[in-house]
Parts: structure tokens; sequence; C-alpha cells
């Protein structure tokens, strides 16, 4: 089964509950499938299956009909941040032999230069669709463009989506996840959390991050209400979390951080919260003991996982007496693995260690991606098999550096490389020294992350030797 077979199911039943709110406005399940399977009607067309899409924009209803209809289509998805650089850009395109691009008008207008060649398809405000370049389609094909009748079938082996991270050498790296790793993911957290059809799901993360996929299609496998927050709330979401009578919360501990500075998270004011999720950084032990008081019908959850483990594989449960114990760095820890992965510790020699040492997390499991898009050495050196493990699983080197504690749990102590998380974001510092080092200038330079009180990255300070 594919995800989109999997949403395309479990909407079903759902048709008139709201999908999407954002902006005030919002589509309900009936027209987000009837749009996207149009705009897989549309690739079909157009010739295209098993193709990657790029996906152009957010915080307007097109990504996410365009990233549907791509996965309707049996294609699989990457999404392309307004953001990025010119030849970020053209990377990602060249990577993932992008022949076609989705995307809003107010989006794409401003990258059209970089999509000359590109067939181009827009997704108009009123949900018409425009186009640009299609040599295969007629403006008639567009207009009579009649929604497939059911999502294209694609084995679970196949990509779903390919998302960049950074990279130590200047070049994003492409991690390549499959339906059937989406699928696993989704099965574990559909056991473990009780939702009601037409529940309001935060959509706090940006689609380039891989935590996008868990708010996208968890909450559309279970029929809940994707809630994208407004850019100007963005940073203080304290009213919406209101508003909204959210009730899943997921984002990365900064933003919860960020409200806390601002003095939001006062006593009891989310009371429609049921379960908070933070994942992407360690979560500090006083902040997840102030998003309680606020939430107080709320579980507060720090989850852990890298985009190669689709998502996250982790779960911990904050709870009060984790005020008093002595968690490494005053963390709560990233707990255990989902019941279909197993987590190990090694030593620098791969060799697996006792429980209670430190060393280095590795995992395996179903939602261990396929690994990096065009770059085999790099997916050997981090997908790899262990000779004290006799099957022939593949295991992930997660390079984050952790131990068992006393309760069974695990609790994470940070990176064995050079790469830090700044806003939940993954950098490494090494990519960008790369980038600062092709400044004839800059001679000798070192790049140091600067943290605040709980430990999150809050700036980056770059020394040279030489003066600029
Ligand atoms: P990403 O691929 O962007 O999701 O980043 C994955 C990396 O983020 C992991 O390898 C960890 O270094 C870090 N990370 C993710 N979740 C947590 C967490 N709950 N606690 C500490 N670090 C985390």
């Amino acid at each position: 089964m594919s995800i989109g077979e999997l949403i395309f199911n479990s909407t079903k039943e759902s048709q008139n509950f709201e999908a999407i709110r954002y902006d005030n406005k919002s589509i309900t399940y009936f027209d987000l499938n009837d749009k996207a399977l149009s705009i897989a009607s549309l690739l079909s067309k157009m010739g295209f299956y098993q193709s990657v899409i790029g996906i152009v924009g957010q915080k307007n209803l097109s990504p996410y009909v365009g990233l549907l209809g791509s996965l309707y289509a049996g294609c699989s998805y990457t999404p392309i941040n307004t953001k990025y650089s010119n030849q970020r850009i053209k990377d990602i395109l060249e990577a993932c032999s992008i022949k076609v691009i989705i995307g809003s008008k107010i989006d794409l207008t401003p990258l059209l230069p970089i999509f000359e060649k590109f067939d181009v398809l827009i997704i108009c405000v009123d949900g018409s669709i425009d186009y640009k370049n299609v040599e295969s389609l007629g403006k008639r094909d567009i207009e009579r463009a009649y929604p497939l009748s059911n999502p294209k079938e694609v084995d679970d082996n196949f990509i779903a989506y390919i998302l960049f991270t950074s990279g130590s050498s200047g070049k994003p790296k492409g991690v390549q996840v499959t339906h059937g790793n989406v699928i696993a993911f989704i099965l574990n957290m559909k056991k473990l959390y009780t939702l009601d059809k037409g529940y309001k799901a935060s959509h706090t993360f940006d689609l380039s991050f891989d935590l996008s996929v868990c708010d996208i299609f968890f909450t559309w496998s279970n029929s809940g209400t994707l809630c994208v927050l407004p850019e100007n709330e963005k940073l203080i979401p304290t009213d919406y979390i209101q508003r909204e009578k959210i009730e899943f919360w997921f984002s990365v501990p900064t933003l919860a951080s960020f409200m806390d500075k601002f003095d939001s998270l006062k006593e009891d004011i989310f009371p429609s919260l049921k379960y908070s999720l933070f994942c992407g950084e360690p979560l500090p032990i006083l902040l997840a003991k102030k998003w309680s008081n606020s939430a107080k019908n709320s579980t507060v959850e720090n989850v852990y996982g890298p985009t190669e483990a689709t998502i996250h594989l982790t779960r911990r449960i904050y709870s009060e007496n984790d005020v008093n114990s002595n968690f490494s760095n005053g963390i709560v820890p990233i707990g255990r693995a989902f019941d279909d992965h197993i987590i190990e510790i090694i030593d620098e020699n791969d060799n697996r260690i006792p429980r209670g040492n430190v060393g280095e997390i590795v995992f395996k499991g179903p939602q261990i991606s396929k690994g990096y898009l065009n770059d085999e050495k790099k997916t050997k050196a981090f997908f790899v098999n262990f000779i004290w493990d006799k099957s022939s699983d593949v295991w992930y080197k997660s390079g984050d550096l952790g131990f068992y504690n006393n309760d069974g749990d695990i609790e994470c102590l940070g990176r064995i490389d050079n790469q830090i998380k700044f806003a939940g974001r993954r950098v490494d510092i090494g990519d960008i020294e790369y980038i600062l080092r092709r400044y004839p200038e800059i001679d000798d330079l070192i790049i140091v992350p600067i943290r605040d009180e709980n430990l999150l990255v809050k700036s980056l300070i770059g020394f040279t030797t030489n003066i600029i």
C-alpha cells in the first residue's frame, strides 16, 4: 500500500470534515481529494509516474494539494523552500531530475526564471489550475482535468519523498524515504494516540523539515484538521492554540522556549491540548515542566529521530518527578524505541557496548530509510550491517551520543560530529565554514554555537584570523 492509498481510504468516511485550516479559510477532505486527484490526473496525462515532483511554497493551499496530488499520481515529491538560494534550488532540481514543479502563483512568480525549462502547474487561489511551458497538454486538457477515481498504486518500497539536509561539503544530502517507511511510522503513531475525527493538529513546521511529514500524513490518516500556523503568529502562537482549540501539538522545543521568554506559558492556558510532542533538539526538563503547567490536560513528550529514520522513533513522556531526577544536562531522556525498532549503543569500533555506557546511538527497523540520493558512498557509511547482528538487517548510525540509563530509557548527549540544531533545523557547521571559506578575505575560520540557558543554540559566531 502507498501513503496516498492509506490517506485516500482513511478519509472516505470523513469527506465533510476540514482537512486544512489556513488564513481563516479551510477546505474539506472532499475538496482536498478532488483537487489532488485532478492534479494526479494531469500529471498522469503528462506522462509522469514514479517521477519526482518539485513542490514549491508553504502556508497556502497549493503545496498541500500539490504534494498529495503527486503521491496520488504514483510520484514522489521533494519540497522546495522559497527561501533557499537559487544555487540550492538548482542543485535539488538536478539531483532529483525534476521536470515538473507545482506551487501557487505568489510563491512561483519570483522563481520562474529558475524554472524556465520546466513544466509548471500553478494552483490558483480559487483552486483552478494554470500552467506554464507544458507542451504535452493543451488548455482544454487542463480545463477538463477529470480527477482520477483512485490514487495510482505504487510498491511500498518506492520513494514517497526526498528531503535535503545540510551536508559538510556544501552540498545538501537527499534522504530518500519510502512509502513503507512512512506507513510504518503512521501505524506506530496510531497505536499511541487516540484522537477523534476532526481533531485539530498544529502545523508549525516548514515542508522542507521532515517533522512536517508527521503533521500532514498522521493528521490526514486520522481525519484530523491540519491547522497551518499563520505567519504573524508563528513565533508566539499562544492565541492561536487557544482560538483553534488545538488538541495535538508538535513543535521544536525552541518554539516553546520562545513563547516562555515572552511570558506566554501561563498556568492552564492551553486546556484543549491533549498531546504535546517536542522533537528535533533536546527538551529541557524545566521547559517541559512549564509547558505541562500550561497544558494541564496534555502529555508532554520528548520524541527523537533523524530524517533518515522517518520523523521519530523514540518517545518519553515527561513526568513531574523528572524535576528531581539527575538526568544528564537537565534534559528529558529520549526514552525507548517504538516496538518494531531496536536501538543499541556502540563504540568507535562498531562494537555493541554494555548498557549504561556512553557511545553512538544506532538503530534498525521499518522506518529506516533507503539512504542518500545519488550518494552510495555516504549511504554505505551510515546505513550499515554489524557483525554482531546475525541478520542482514540494515542499521543507521545516527552520529548522536547516548546511553541507556537505569530506568531503561536512552539519554541523548549531543553529537559526535560537527552538526548542530539551530531552531530545530539541522545544520552542519562544516557546511557554513565551507561556504565562508570561498571568500578570499577569509583564511582560518571557526564557527561556534552559542547556547541559551536551556542549552538550545541561539546564535552562531564565526571567528577568522583576518580582518574583513
Ligand atoms: P533531523 O534530521 O533534522 O530531524 O535531525 C535529527 C537530529 O536532531 C538527531 O540526529 C539529533 O541530533 C537531533 N534530535 C532530534 N530529536 C531530538 C531530541 N528529542 N533530543 C535531542 N536531539 C534530537
